[in-house]
Formats: structure tokens, sequence, C-alpha cells
């Protein structure tokens, strides 16, 4: 079963002088439960395939399936629902709410979700406590360390459970111990929960430890040999 699929996507910014390409017929398929590492030179248009994978951006060509529903076919109410609902985001830069507590931060997307209360209140303790972060409900993000605050965001993009969390450089700015500690995060909550993880990482040493390392190179992906990472 596929969490997402893209389907011969294309990418062309406007702006650009030349008008080349991003991609040109790049495949991709993310089984439920799998983790896929996207490596690549910076400016191969890692953070750009993310966007449209994420229904951020729209392809110039080919199509996104997540959760088997094409993204293009949806009206915008539905496609904000679908990625509240399938998809979770984890950026370099945590992007919680300076002026609410990590609980809050947690929260949120099943606020907007329609949840209840007391249902997300739950969930986001749970998730918190599971990250490590018990102890720093009631802290906003000015009162935590760099790795507390990713790991916020780490249990921010899980609350809804979604099938697969998209992740554009998820420890980036983190110290090695620090970034080896979030990453491990990540794929607990992967095996206890099944769920998806694509992430983009300069970090060889990390895209290791995913099921399949691929790479963007010439607008295409390809899959990389263990051995060569
Ligand atoms: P990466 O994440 O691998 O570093 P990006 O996806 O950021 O690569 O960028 C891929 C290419 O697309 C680069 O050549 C970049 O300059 C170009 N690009 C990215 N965003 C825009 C934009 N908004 N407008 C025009 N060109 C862009
Ligand atoms: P981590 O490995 O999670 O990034 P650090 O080694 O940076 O943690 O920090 C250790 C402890 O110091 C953390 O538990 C954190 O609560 C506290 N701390 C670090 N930075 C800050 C800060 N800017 N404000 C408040 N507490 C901080």
């Amino acid at each position: 079963q596929e969490v997402i699929r893209a389907e011969g996507l294309g990418k062309t910014y406007a702006e650009g002088k030349m008008h080349t390409p991003v991609f040109d017929g790049l495949e991709l398929s993310v089984s439920r439960g799998e983790t896929v590492a996207i490596i690549g030179a910076s400016g191969a248009g890692k953070s750009t395939l993310l966007h449209l994978l994420g229904g951020l951006d729209v392809p110039t060509a080919g199509e996104v399936f997540v959760a088997g529903q094409k993204m293009s076919g949806l009206s915008d109410t539905a496609r904000g629902a679908l990625r509240n609902r399938e998809l979770g985001f984890i950026y370099q830069f945590h992007h919680l709410l300076p002026e609410f507590t990590a609980l809050e931060n947690v929260m949120m997307p099943v606020l907007l979700g329609g949840g209840e209360l007391d249902a997300a209140r739950k969930r986001a303790m749970d998730l918190l406590e599971s990250v490590g972060l018990g102890h720093r409900l009631a802290h906003k993000p000015g009162e935590m360390s760099g790795g507390e605050r990713q790991r916020a965001a780490v249990a921010r993009a899980l609350v809804n459970q979604p099938g697969c969390v998209l992740g554009d450089e998820p420890t980036g700015n983190l110290d090695d111990r620090t970034a080896a500690n979030v990453f491990g995060q990540m794929l607990e909550l992967n095996r206890a929960h099944g769920t998806s993880l694509v992430l983009v990482t300069h970090d060889r040493s990390l895209a290791r430890k995913l099921d399949r390392v691929l790479e963007l190179r010439e607008g295409r992906l390809h899959a990389m040999a263990s051995s060569q990472v």
C-alpha cells in the first residue's frame, strides 16, 4: 500500500532565466511504514521535491498521489484536509509558535483537524513523553534547547498519526550527537506507529539508517546501494 506516489513529476520555475526544469519525469513510490532518505547536491531540487510531495507547491507536469488520492483533483479545502490528516512536516528550523507552550504547539494540528480538546491534550502529552519531553510541557520554544525544540517539532508532526512524515533537513541545525538523538526518536516512532518517513538529509551516516537511500541527480531519483552511501 502506497502512502505517497509521484508519477512523471516535472517542475520548472517560471522565474528561472533558463527555464531549466528542476525535474522531468521523476518517479517515486513510498509504501506504508517505509523509511526513505533523499540525498543530493545543493540545488539538486530536494526542497522543491518535498514541497511538491506535501502539496505546498504544484508540479508543472505529472501527478502526486497521497494515500491514493490525486492531489491535483482536489479542491483547496479537500487538499488541506488530506494534508492535515495524512502528512506531517518537519523542517530544519522547527517553526514552533513562540508564544505557545510545547504542549499547545503539539496539540494545534489536532485542534485544526477538528479534534476535541481533551483528546488533543492526551495525545500531545503522550507523544511529548515518548520523545523525552514529559518535563517540558509548559515550556515555550525560547525556553528549550535546540534538540528539545526539534523533538517537539517531531511530536507535532506525528500528533495526527499521519501516514507519512516529510522532513527537510530535520536535524540540519543540530550538532552530531543531538541530530542522532532526534533521528533516533523519529525511527522509534516509525517502529511504534508504522509512520513512513521521507527525509532529506546531507548526513550520510543518518541516511544509512533508513530502508532506502535515493540520490536526486539531474532531475531523477537514483537508488543507492548501502555500500555507496
Ligand atoms: P535543494 O533543496 O536540493 O538545494 P532546491 O529545491 O532548493 O534544491 O532548488 C532546486 C533548483 O530550483 C535550484 O536551481 C534553485 O535555484 C531553483 N529554485 C528553487 N526555488 C525556486 C523559486 N522559488 N524560484 C525559482 N527558482 C527556484
Ligand atoms: P539537547 O541535547 O536536547 O539539545 P542541550 O545539551 O542543548 O540539550 O541542553 C541541555 C539542557 O539545558 C536541556 O535540558 C535544556 O533544558 C537546557 N537548555 C539548553 N538551552 C536552553 C535555553 N536556551 N533555555 C533554557 N534551557 C536551555
